[in-house]
């Protein structure tokens, strides 16, 4: 049986100190969440030891928001898989469409760094979508489709089971626009079933998120829809009592 999960990409937010404030607000929240429901937070690297440190003993997990593409050495400025899970992160997100967009993250590199995640024992939250221009062209299960095949076909039954999903249309991101139920619906099973074309029946297994201006005023609706296992969350994931709403929003 898959997972519900609600996961807080805090982006580029907070300093250090109210990341960790933020994460012990969430911990005290925590316990109104049914343990049916897991929670993640993803909080910028330079906030991962010390939010770990706030998190211990709750039943929130650590992600970090990237991870670099090369195992360790001489890459200036990169954060590898080793140093997140010796950090204490069991997930990262990968493949955000702000770091496709802005960081020319393909889905070449995207299959290095998913591999070398989970071979380092990390799940990624592995992010699909397409955007505005892609959408009114009625091209969006294609773009989504693609961006399945070209990364996670390239891994086997046992890495795919690692893997959660998240579908983030990009035209829906930080901009107070929402899919609507089914439109989210319609798309997460298409998701399921092109997962089910290469995996079988472990497609049923895997959670798929919704992201998108997702808040405590419509997470109930898509919540609702028996594709969409959760969200991941950007702008409201800021704020401990609006990520908790959407938590208690099964
Ligand atoms: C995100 O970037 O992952 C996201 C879903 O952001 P927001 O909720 O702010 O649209």
């Amino acid at each position: 049986m898959r997972k519900n999960i609600v996961a807080g990409n805090w982006k580029m937010n907070t300093t250090v100190a109210e990341g960790v404030e933020l994460a012990k607000a969430v911990v005290a929240k925590s316990s109104e969440v049914p343990a049916s429901t897991g929670l993640i937070i993803a909080p910028p690297f330079t906030h991962l030891v010390p939010v770990a440190e706030a998190i211990k003993g709750s039943v929130i997990g650590l992600s970090a928001q990237n991870c670099a593409d090369k195992e360790k050495g001489a890459y200036t400025g990169e954060v590898s898989a080793d140093m997140l899970v010796s950090a204490g992160c069991a997930y990262t997100i990968l493949g955000h469409s702000e770091r496709r967009q802005y960081y020319g993250e393909t889905d070449a590199k995207l299959v290095e760094k998913v591999k070398l995640a989970i071979a380092h024992g990390l799940s990624p939250i592995f992010c699909v979508g397409e955007n505005l221009e892609e959408r009114e062209a009625g091209r969006h299960f294609d773009v989504v489709t693609e961006q399945i095949k070209n990364v996670l076909y390239t891994l086997s039954a046992e890495e795919m089971a690692k893997v959660i999903i998240a579908y983030e249309p990009v035209w829906a991101i930080g901009t107070g626009k929402t899919a609507t139920a089914g439109q989210a619906q319609e798309i997460h099973a298409c998701i399921r079933k092109v997962v089910a074309e290469k995996f079988g029946e472990l497609a049923e297994d895997i959670t798929i998120l919704y992201g998108g201006s997702c808040k405590p005023s419509n997470a109930k609706e898509l919540f609702a829809c028996p594709d969409i296992d959760g969200g991941l969350i950007g702008g409201a994931a800021l704020k401990a009592d609006d990520f908790i709403a959407i938590a208690l929003s099964f």
